[in-house]
């Protein structure tokens, strides 16, 4: 096995070449094989979803929001996108020592309001000091289980035809991450979308029983979810790049810094595959919460088997776009 680069942990192509030939090989089974945002467990007669993630985003505050919410959203949101609603959370706090006080009382405070804004409580929790330079200020870990209300979601039962759905505009995270880090502004200041995404999920399951998927589209963005959502599915999809919805300042900064849209990480976004009929209800229900302003159906599940991901562009092109390969943007979340 070669050594670690920073590529391997990007959540990209690498990322699921380390995933599938050494974790999967390893841990192999039912549960973890099917590579879920959450694993979907059967205990006793409840079907309970499990997750975990670890956040080492660099800077720890950044428009928007900071590591410690992050790291309670993106567990809540985890959870959501299986379908299950967000209950019980643990929280592992890797610090390096000569943090200053203050900044861990903001983090702390900031995982209790999170916590309340998405109706989880924090039930267990480590603490770790590791010496000077052995981390960067603050690592958190969060384990995060709900109770599945929604059964069936699964790349499985997407069909050609079906339409794909993001529930806002996408790049807003890493743009503003990395705005903030490089010390870079972009004409105005870009927010971070990490929010929870439980709500609105599950606004969007009570309006609609013909939802096959859902992922929300973290590290290596949309086209490396979308990548993902294809090889599952065993099939083609394909968006349209004028549908694709990005804010000009986003755009903007794109353009100066040389990075696509399409590979940059949301923290409050959700990819919706489902049928096509449905499409225009749930891009209604998404429209009329907060958290889903500026929802798009971007394009649809193709009828090929290429697993392969399609963007029709706006000059009138057709081309293929990839997982994420390499690194773009590190410690982003
Ligand atoms: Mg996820």
């Amino acid at each position: 096995m070669d050594r670690i680069t920073l590529g391997h942990g990007s959540g990209g192509r690498q990322m699921h070449k380390l995933i599938d030939s050494l974790f999967l090989k390893a841990f192999s089974n039912p549960i973890l094989n099917q590579k879920r945002d959450s694993a979907v467990l059967n205990i006793g007669n409840k079907k309970i979803a499990f997750t975990t993630d670890s956040y080492v985003v660099d800077p720890i505050f950044f428009p928007g929001g900071d590591i410690g919410s992050l790291a309670i959203y993106g567990t809540v949101n985890d959870l959501s996108v299986c379908g299950a609603r967000a209950l019980y959370i643990s929280v592992g706090a890797v610090i390096e020592e000569g943090l200053d006080g203050s900044v861990l009382e903001r983090i702390v405070r900031s995982m209790a309001e999170a916590a309340k804004k998405a109706g989880v409580r924090i039930v267990t929790g480590d603490t770790k000091v590791v010496e000077k330079g052995s981390c960067d200020r603050i690592f958190i870990n969060t384990s995060g289980i709900g109770e599945v209300y929604y059964e069936g979601l699964s790349t499985d039962k997407i069909a050609p035809g079906d339409s794909v759905i993001v529930s806002g505009p996408v790049g807003d995270h890493a743009i503003s991450v990395l705005s903030k880090r490089e010390g870079i502004e972009f004409g105005t200041i870009v927010r971070s979308d990490s929010a929870p995404l439980d709500k609105l999920i599950w606004k969007v399951l009570r309006s609609s029983k013909k939802v096959r998927f859902m992922r929300d589209p973290t590290r290596g963005g949309l086209a490396t979810t979308l990548n993902e959502i294809a090889l599952g599915a065993k099939s083609g999809i394909a968006i349209e790049e004028r549908d694709v919805p990005v804010r000009p300042p986003v755009r903007q900064a794109c353009e100066l810094l040389g990075l696509d849209p399409l590979y940059l990480a949301c923290e409050g976004r959700v990819i919706i595959i489902a049928a096509k009929e449905d499409g225009p209800r749930i891009l209604k229900t998404l429209g009329a919460d907060k958290a889903g302003r500026g929802a798009k159906i971007i394009g649809s599940v193709t009828g090929d088997r290429s697993a392969r991901v399609y963007l029709n562009t706006i000059a009138g092109g057709k081309r293929i776009i990839d997982m994420l390969s390499g690194e773009q943007l590190p410690r982003i979340c």
